[in-house]
């Protein structure tokens, strides 16, 4: 029954006829673009539109407020989960389907990273999948997750801490992109962790002796990390920001000062090993500088973990449904995006998806990329990482943007709107609900991916990266 291009067909066009509510309430998220862990009305939209399709809704999972599981299904037979996301970011408030930057409101949050396009896509793959189960009389569940926080927060990795994925037999999700195609990435894990001084304050000019810089030491934290560099693993990643830096008086000795590392390596173990170095530098800051120092865990994150069984499923159903075709307005919009970016933008861009240098020419990506199961570098990290430690999980890229297209810019926002994007998020929908639907005629194909997981683990079980009494931002206390 694998892809039987009959049966595509067909989910192919309930898809369709399901996807206008979907597209809709991909544009009305663009609209209410909320930052991490704030994201109430997105949530909630995403959930009034769930229990409109008749899906079971749990809220608040792990204790996060915008944390929701929906479920929809028979009790018996696979269980495969479909994740989404809605957080926005910072800064990039843009005016949608202009090729300029033009923001709607001054210094406002904008879905610079395409996850208004993210959540409906997969929700709307969740609700055709089981459509689909239901029509042909298959065993089966099918759960949406709801997950908050993706960009700086890792409002999944908080959720696999509670258990929320451990029963699923798979996890399907993908991000929007400029290209079509598995999305097999071979990533970074990573803490990120507050490190705070406490010194003493005295007047600079009038007692300098008897004061005890934070500032200080944070300056020195920085200069040890920074020699560290050259000693740490070739592909980890150290970056901070000074969160507090003691005032705006020059003439105050700083009593206390805060820095915020974020700290990257290819496997969570590397990337806590680090993070112990850079203790090291801020002990010997505090103790240069006669200041106490503590740390405090912000978030962590797992590598992604790939699950080749899945991937070669995906990549065939996409080979089989192929790109959504594109008229001659997109084309003339995203040939306008493109004229705002450079040549360096536009190839350092298609080399991140494994793309060659050819297949960047195009304006809108019109076929699937080649997979054959290798997976591509990059330096970045995912939340969805510690859901691959879990459970055999498989991502998509859909091709949304004009190729080229950087992400966090105001050229995703410019095209979070767009028919292009709309068109590629329902396309990429097919390809999730098809591979889901794969696993639920197939069990066998389920039994592959998850022996795979587990060889590839070793017979480890998941060791959540974020300590057990580290709480998930939005229930921390203030001050
Ligand atoms: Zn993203």
């Amino acid at each position: 029954m694998k892809n039987d291009p009959i049966a595509l067909d067909r989910l192919s066009d309930a898809v369709e006829a399901k996807a206008p509510a979907f597209t809709d309430l991909s544009d009305r998220i663009w609209a209410m673009p909320e930052l991490r862990f704030a994201e109430q009305r997105s949530a909630e939209a995403q959930i009034a539109l769930l229990e409109a399709e008749g899906f079971r809704v749990t809220r608040n999972v792990a204790g996060i407020p915008t944390a929701f599981i929906a479920e929809s299904g028979a009790e018996d037979g696979p269980l495969i989960g479909f994740l989404g996301e809605f957080d926005a970011l910072a800064g990039l408030s843009q005016e949608a389907g202009v090729a300029e930057a033009r923001p709607l409101e001054a210094g406002g949050n904008g879905h610079g990273c395409g996850h208004n396009l993210l959540g409906a896509g997969a929700m709307l793959a969740a609700v055709s999948a089981r459509d689909a189960l239901r029509e042909a009389g298959m065993k089966g569940r099918v759960r949406y997750y709801g997950c908050p926080g993706e960009e700086g927060g890792s409002g999944k990795t908080f959720m696999a801490r509670e258990g929320a994925f451990d029963d699923l037999d798979a996890a399907i999700t993908w991000h929007p992109g400029a290209f079509n195609g598995v999305m097999s990435i071979r990533n970074l894990a990573n803490y990120q962790v507050y490190f705070r001084f406490k010194g003493k304050a005295a007047h600079a000019a009038g007692s300098p002796h008897l004061g005890r810089s934070a500032l200080d030491a944070v300056e020195l934290m920085n200069v040890g990390v920074n020699y560290l560099r050259e000693h740490m693993p070739q592909e980890a990643r150290v970056h901070y920001a000074i969160t507090n830096s003691g005032g705006v008086s020059p003439n105050v000795v700083q009593a206390d000062a805060e820095v915020l590392y974020l700290i990257r390596a290819p496997r969570v173990a590397e990337a806590a090993a680090l993070f112990e170095r850079v203790k090291a530098c801020a002990e010997g800051a505090a103790i240069m500088t006669g200041t106490r120092w503590s740390f405090e865990i912000d978030k962590a994150c797992s590598e992604l973990m790939q699950n080749r069984t899945l991937e070669m499923a995906l990549h065939g159903n996409f080979q089989t449904l192929g790109a959504p075709g594109h008229d001659e307005a997109d084309l003339r919009f995203a040939a306008e995006i493109r004229r705002t970016l450079s040549a360096e933008d536009i190839a350092s861009e298609v080399a991140s998806y494994g793309a060659k240098p050819e297949e960047g020419e195009a304006v809108l990506h019109e076929g699937v990329l080649p997979f054959d199961g290798t997976p591509v570098t990059q330096a970045g990290s995912t939340d969805v990482g510690d859901v691959s430690q879990i459970v055999p999980t498989v991502q998509a890229f859909g091709g949304c943007w004009a190729i080229g297209t950087p992400f966090h810019t105001w050229q995703v926002v410019a095209q979070g709107q767009s028919e292009h994007a709309h068109k590629g998020m329902v396309q990429v929908a097919k390809v999730m609900a098809a591979t889901a639907l794969d696993g639920f005629r197939d069990p066998e194909l389920l039994a592959r991916a998850k022996a795979e997981l587990r060889e590839r683990r070793g017979g480890r079980g998941y060791e959540c990266p974020i300590p057990a009494d580290v709480l998930a931002p939005p229930l921390r206390r203030k001050g």
